[in-house]
Formats: structure tokens, C-alpha cells, sequence
């Protein structure tokens, strides 16, 4: 795995809102202050966490149309900072400014002339963070040798997931003909927002599949998904773009679901990807921590423990949901059918704290008792309901793609709306209640980062799919299936090349 090259910046909207009011003064002079961060080390992207400001003192810093401030307030706020563990942000304004902002000479000079003493006495690297009258942040990092790097977004986590864009280093998308209808519905400036976001897709079943294609489809430039399992002859009612060749092929989920991303995408330089991992392993987390919006359309209680931590402890913003059938106990008739969708993300609650996962399930999942049939019989558990009519499978990935662009768009002003149900039998939709819990562990770890506890371990289960996969794809009669699938695909490309010269969109 190559290092990270690319650096982001987030913080949750509580700190984001004590900077603004901080440091765009009513005088409308710039300011400065010291944030302490964690980081947070993906597989390609380091981001730096904001966790608590350290305000100066009087004599620490001087405001007079810009600011200026002393070595001694960088050396307490670093001290801070390292007995927690935790690198220092250097944040400043730049009250009549908008968008991402370029560095002036004496603001590049005050940041290097600390970068090396920050990362002498924290063992981070400094970043420099600005913050323009607008809202809008940038943000840079400073290795310990006092190079500069451009950071490629700042993410402010909120109901309304709010993030500035380094336009020089992640372009606004050209819109497409094909893009028209979409981008009509909320104008160019947000379709350029929305596109740019990188999300994954944490299960590629039915509801992951489905829910990939469509942010494909609405142009979103990078959209991955996540899956080490294989297609099985059980998805194919509720996924329609599968068929038994897939199945005969030894294709994976995921490698599925890019073949028909690739169709879908919008986007005139898509960059979509496959992976074949379980978030539960330490790759499958590291590759997460690359992405800005996770949806979990995953059911076992290990995976969706990985995702409830991520949330809050990474600032990544986690969209789960699901649908439980309630057929009558003789199988005779359908009693009812709910799903359900809520976005995870600092201020709303867990899924501990919804219910939604049982802690000690995880162990068990965690242990593999629950594939383990000695364990199951012994234990006098029901077998997991899986019940999933392919009518209604579309409503669970309808609910949290709303909830996403609840979230990222904010219609009306107003952001994700916290838990919703929706029940079938009465065509009711309920808010459910979202009671603050001061004592949940996953909200306790907020901006924790790399210091977060690990749930990661060798996944088993993964592991031994992918091997047993692998063997079957080499056996001749998959090669040769292979073998005339690629020739078929290719006549395709071919006969669509002919007909019509055009882009097909
Ligand atoms: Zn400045
Ligand atoms: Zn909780």
C-alpha cells in the first residue's frame, strides 16, 4: 500500500460553529486560534479531526487588521495537544474572502516558520487552516521539514453535510448532455458540490447494488463499492441487472455491481472501483477512511459495529437502513413490512442507542458463531429472517438515497431528518424519537481517529470466500464461460460502436 498522498480536514458542526463565531469578528479584522486534531490515516487520504480550540491568551496574539501571535501560545497549544496525542491546526480568517483561499505571503511565512517546532513537540504535522467570511474553510499540511500541501476538501459534518472544495485540485465535473434533467433539478453549483463527494458503498446486495447505480447515475464521480461475497441464485429476484451467467461465472458482488456502474456512470471521467474486501478486515477500514459518505447496506452486527464507530469517530457521515417483513407465523400472509433509514453522524444517536445493533452480537459475529450451525442448535437461536420481497426492495434504497441528499443538498435549507420508518400495512411515515445519550460510547469518540479502538481482525469468513472463489474461477468450465462472455461483450461494444457513432448518452 503506498502512502497517503492526499490530505482533508473535518470537524462536526459544534466546532465549526465556535471557530466562525471565534474568528469572524464583528470589527471584521482577521483572527487566529489554535485547534488540536487527530488524525485519521486512510489507505490514499489523511485527514485532520478538530477537536478542541485552544483559545489564546491575552498576551499570546495581537489583532490589528491581520493578526500575529507569539511562539509561546504555539508551544502551550502544542504541549496540549501532545499529552493527548494530538497534532495542532494553526486556523486564521479571512473575513472578506470566499470559497478555497489562496495563502499570502505572510500568512505562508507564519505558517512555516512553525512547522517544524509543531512537529518537534506534537510528532504531527502542522496544518494550516483558513476561514473565509462566507464559511468556506481551506486547509493545507506542513511536513515537519516545512513543505506545504494542498489539502483537497474541509468537510464540516452536520445535518447539512457542508464541504469546500480545493477547485485546483478536485475540478468541478463538466456537466453532460445526459446530466440535464438532474442538474435542472438544483442548478450547476450544486450538481459541482454533490459530484465531487466520495462515496462507498459498504455491501453490494440488492440495496447496495441498486443504490451505487443511481449516485452513478446522477454523476457522481467516484462512487465505490464493498463486498467480498459471491453472487448467489438467491439475489437475482431483487437484482434484475444480475442474471444466471453471473452466477455461472463465479462473479463477485462487487464485480458485478462495477460492470453496471460502468453502464450507469454520468460522469464524462467516472472513477469507480470494486473492492473485495469486508470493512471488518484492517484494508477493507483503511480503504473507508478514503471516502466522505458511507452507506452501510450491510446486516450482520460485526460490519455495521465497524460503520457505527466510523461515523463518529472518523467524521465520516454513515447512511444505514433496512427492511423487515413480518410474514404471519404459519407463512400464511404478510402481517406487516417496515424500513427504515437515519444517517450516522455526531448528534444523532447510534445504532447501539437505536437498537439497531446489540453489542453482543457483534462478539459472537466476531467469534463466527453466528454461521457456526453446532452454535446456532445449541444456543436454541432462530436462524436470521431474511425475508425480502423484490416489490419493496427498492423502497429501503429509495428511503437512504432521500436521506443522502437530505444530507449533501439540504433542500429548503433543512439537512437529514434523523430516523424515519415507514410502515406498510397503515402507509405511515414516522420520525422516530432521537433521545440524546451523554453516556454512548460511540459518541464519546468523536474525532478520535487513528486513537479510536479497533474492531478490525482477520475476517474468516472473507477470507475463505474469496479463496473458494478463486479456485472456482480457475476450474475450465468457468475459464471457458469466461472466455465466451468477454467475446460477447466485445461483439456488444462492437455492434453499439456501429450503430450509433455517438456517445450512447
Ligand atoms: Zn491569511
Ligand atoms: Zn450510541
Amino acid at each position: 500500500m503506498t502512502q497517503p498522498q492526499r490530505f482533508s480536514a473535518a470537524m462536526p458542526g459544534t466546532i465549526d460553529t465556535a471557530l466562525r463565531h471565534r474568528l469572524l469578528r464583528d470589527d471584521g479584522q482577521e483572527d487566529i486560534c489554535l485547534v488540536t486534531y487527530a488524525p485519521s490515516t486512510g489507505a490514499t487520504r489523511t485527514s485532520a479531526l478538530m477537536r478542541e480550540i485552544v483559545p489564546p491568551k491575552p498576551a499570546e496574539r495581537a489583532v490589528h487588521g491581520n493578526a500575529s501571535f507569539t511562539g509561546d501560545y504555539v508551544v502551550r497549544a502544542a504541549s496540549l495537544a501532545a499529552e493527548q496525542g494530538l497534532g495542532i491546526a494553526l486556523a486564521h480568517s479571512h473575513p472578506h474572502g470566499a470559497g478555497w483561499q489562496q495563502m499570502s505571503g505572510p500568512d505562508e511565512d507564519a505558517e512555516r516558520s512553525f512547522a517544524h517546532l509543531a512537529h518537534a513537540i506534537t510528532g504531527h504535522d502542522l496544518f494550516g487552516m483558513t476561514l473565509a467570511g462566507n464559511g468556506a474553510w481551506s486547509a493545507r499540511r506542513w511536513s515537519a521539514d516545512a513543505h506545504s500541501t494542498e489539502a483537497e476538501s474541509v468537510r464540516v459534518v452536520d445535518s447539512h453535510l457542508r464541504v469546500t472544495w480545493n477547485d485546483a485540485l478536485r475540478p468541478v465535473p463538466t456537466p453532460q448532455d445526459s446530466q440535464i434533467r438532474t442538474i435542472s433539478g438544483w442548478g450547476e453549483q450544486t450538481q459541482g458540490a454533490l459530484a465531487r463527494l466520495r462515496v462507498l458503498i459498504v455491501g453490494a446486495g440488492s440495496i447496495g447494488h441498486d443504490i451505487a447505480i443511481r449516485l452513478a447515475a446522477t454523476g457522481l464521480v467516484h462512487v465505490a463499492v464493498m463486498d467480498f461475497d459471491d453472487l448467489e441464485r438467491v439475489n437475482l429476484d431483487r437484482m434484475p441487472t444480475a442474471t444466471q451467467i453471473d452466477i455461472a461465472l463465479r462473479r463477485s458482488k462487487t464485480k458485478h455491481a462495477l460492470r453496471q456502474l460502468r453502464l450507469a456512470a454520468t460522469a464524462s471521467n467516472p472513477d469507480l472501483h470494486g473492492f473485495e474486501n469486508s470493512i471488518c478486515e484492517d484494508l477493507g477500514q483503511r480503504i473507508a477512511l478514503d471516502y466522505d459518505v458511507i452507506f452501510s447496506c450491510v446486516d450482520r452486527p460485526w460490519p455495521r459495529a465497524v460503520l457505527n464507530q466510523l461515523a463518529y469517530s472518523d467524521l465520516i457521515p454513515v447512511i444505514d437502513g433496512g427492511i423487515a417483513i413480518d410474514p404471519f407465523a404459519d407463512g400464511n400472509g404478510m402481517r406487516n413490512a417496515t424500513w427504515r433509514s437515519h444517517v450516522l453522524r455526531p448528534g444523532r444517536p447510534c445504532m447501539v442507542c437505536t437498537r439497531q445493533l446489540d453489542p453482543a452480537e457483534v462478539t459472537l459475529d466476531q467469534q463466527g458463531l453466528l454461521e457456526d450451525p453446532e452454535y446456532i442448535r445449541q444456543s436454541e437461536r432462530q436462524e436470521p429472517a431474511r425475508q425480502n420481497v423484490a416489490a419493496l426492495a427498492i423502497s429501503p434504497t429509495a428511503s437512504q438515497l432521500a436521506q443522502f441528499i437530505s444530507l449533501a443538498v439540504a433542500p429548503g435549507g433543512l439537512g437529514e431528518p434523523g430516523p424515519l420508518q415507514y410502515v406498510l400495512s397503515t402507509h405511515h411515515l414516522m420520525a422516530l424519537p432521537t433521545p440524546p445519550n451523554a453516556e454512548c460510547f460511540f459518541e464519546q469518540t468523536t474525532g478520535l481517529g487513528d486513537a479510536r479502538v479497533e474492531l478490525t481482525n482477520t475476517h474468516e469468513a472473507a477470507e475463505r470466500t474469496r479463496a473458494a472463489r478463486r479456485r472456482a474461477q480457475r476450474t475450465t468450465r468457468v475459464r471457458i464461460a469466461r472466455a465466451g462472455d468477454i467475446l460477447l461483450t466485445s461483439a456488444q461494444q462492437k455492434w453499439a460502436a456501429m450503430t450509433c457513432p455517438a456517445p450512447p448518452r
